[in-house]
């Protein structure tokens, strides 16, 4: 663990505010220096320990980080500096090796962990919902909010799940550095899941 840490935050579209809000307070709550930083281009990659890509809308997303070339500069941190990254909701469908399932969509994601997602598993916006989850390494439950979500079909090799849904769909998996949740850390009170991904850098 670095002492002194910097997490950037993709900052296209989605719950920019909200994820740094939460790192800045769980940097603090673990009692580490650092700063917690909007990243729109490749320039403000430099020099962070670790990325969050929050939630919003895949296709979008994708979209704007392929034209402004953050994708593969991402893509090669991970690759290459062994970056570690958290992708919530959206940015969990951005860290799959596939996507799967009625909206599968042409893009290219980052491909970083050895799963398999399936976007829009619950329904549209009006069928969001909230869920005491539990995850591996937390005490207590986690309450989740799913909005849009999608879901992880499958992981394999080194990518384990880290919680499931009524014991049957996994909605967390961890690999390595990276941590992908189909849920949305937040847009709730409770810092453990950021804490959690700031512990694993
Ligand atoms: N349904 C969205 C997608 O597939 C994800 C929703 C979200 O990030 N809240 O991109």
């Amino acid at each position: 663990m670095v002492k002194n840490i910097n997490i950037g935050v993709v900052a296209v579209q989605g719950a920019i505010s909200e994820h740094l809000s939460a790192v800045k307070k769980a940097i603090a709550n673990l009692g580490l220096n650092g700063q917690a930083v909007s990243v729109k281009n490749q320039k403000e990659l430099n020099g962070i320990d670790g990325l969050i890509i929050p939630g919003g809308e895949s296709t979008t997303i994708f979209r704007i980080l392929n034209q402004s070339e953050l994708l593969s500069a991402i893509s090669k941190l991970i690759k290459e500096n062994d970056l570690p990254v958290m992708g919530t909701c959206a940015g969990c469908i951005l860290l799959a090796k596939d996507i799967v399932g009625i909206d599968s969509i042409q893009i290219k994601t980052l491909q970083a962990m050895n799963m398999q997602v399936e976007r829009n598993v619950f329904g549209r916006q009006r069928e969001s919902f909230e869920k005491e989850i539990i995850v591996n390494g937390l005490s207590t439950p986690f309450n989740a909010v799913f909005i849009r979500a999608p879901v992880i079909t499958k992981v394999w090799d080194n990518c384990t799940a880290i919680s499931k849904l009524d014991n049957k769909k996994i909605i967390a998996a961890r690999q390595n550095k990276c941590l992908a949740l189909s849920f949305h850390p937040e847009l709730v009170n409770d810092l453990r899941m950021h804490e959690y991904f700031l512990n694993m850098i």
